[in-house]
């Protein structure tokens, strides 16, 4: 083929090339919007204000609470992001560099399907774990609480550089008020253990720190109202590695509609840091045969944190 010809086919190629990605690209973000409005949180999307406009402009009422609670979801999620931090000054803007954890060479990491949303949610200026606590106090936010016995916040490490992140209080831990002390939490414990840690080394927390009835899963907007608790007590932790356990809380931290069979195993980015889905500890409890696959994924993380696996 005459070199012009080729050069022109080539160039009729990039513009096919670019075209799909565009398509691509145009369809990534149509899933991340829908799932936004499923969660009720378009609104926040369409206005990526910093936390603090929002929560004035909102003009929250005295009780911020019976916000959080109304049925209105979509019109009460900017206020369920303000109300998780009354009264708490932003950060002065910093530069996550997504670069520190590209520069493992142990770890590709894949973006999110999407933007995060809550990457646009500002820290809070000397947030702590005590902070946190004490502004989810005796927390009537969400329907949740109706049936609950004790808030399970998180428990561990408040520097831990591994933080795991479940789903929801069971029975056990909504009578002991922590996490994972069940038979799924014993099974956690112990791939804690497998990887050459102790439980007090890590950090633990679920996606929301009440009991949902019958051990349902969480329902959209409990997920909206309680989750902005779960980014602050992130982003006062700042582990080095979050390992998701289940489809919630990888589907919430990554925004995505994505099966858990799909995500686990690959590296994800949320907000600067490295998030590593895998199954949960229960899912586990059901299907032993997953056990080795879930190990694969721990021996990652492991690798990222320079860890030995425990002796035997
Ligand atoms: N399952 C979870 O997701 N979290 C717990 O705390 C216990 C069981």
């Amino acid at each position: 083929m005459d070199p012009a010809k080729r050069a022109s086919v080539g160039a009729r190629s990039d513009v096919r090339d670019d075209v799909r990605s565009e398509t691509q690209l145009e369809e990534q973000v149509k899933d991340w919007l829908r799932y936004g409005e499923d969660l009720g949180l378009a609104p926040y999307y369409r206005d990526r204000r910093p936390l603090h406009a929002i929560a004035k402009s909102t003009a929250l009422p005295n009780d911020a609470h019976s916000i959080a609670t109304s049925n209105a979801i979509s019109a009460a999620a900017p206020a369920a992001m303000a109300a998780a931090a009354p009264g708490r000054a932003p950060a002065s803007p910093i530069t996550v560099s997504a670069s520190a954890s590209q520069k493992s060479p142990t770890a590709t990491i894949l973006p999110a399907s999407a933007p995060s949303l809550f990457e646009s949610i500002e820290r809070i200026a000397g947030d702590s774990l005590p902070r946190i606590r004490e502004d989810i106090g005796d927390c009537t936010r969400c329907k949740l609480h109706k049936g609950r016995t004790k808030i399970v916040f998180g428990t561990g490490n408040p520097n831990a550089e591994l933080m795991f992140v479940g789903e929801g209080p069971g029975r056990d831990e909504d009578l002991s008020g922590e996490p994972f002390v069940g038979r799924a939490g014993k099974l956690l414990t112990d791939m804690i253990k497998a990887m050459g840690l102790q439980r007090e080394d890590v950090y633990i927390a679920n996606v929301v720190k009440c009991r949902p009835p019958e051990n349902r899963l969480p329902e959209k907007d409990e997920i909206a109202t309680c989750s902005p608790f779960l980014m602050r007590q992130i982003d006062a932790i700042k582990p080095k590695v979050i390992c998701t356990l289940g489809s919630c809380s990888a589907q919430t931290l990554l925004q995505t509609a994505q099966g858990i069979s799909k995500l686990r195993g690959e590296w994800f980015d949320f907000r600067g840091t490295k998030l590593m889905p895998t199954y949960h500890p229960a899912y586990l409890l059901r299907n032993p045969a997953a056990k080795p696959e879930v190990w694969k994924d721990l021996q990652k993380v492991m690798a990222v944190l320079g860890l030995q696996p425990k002796k035997r």
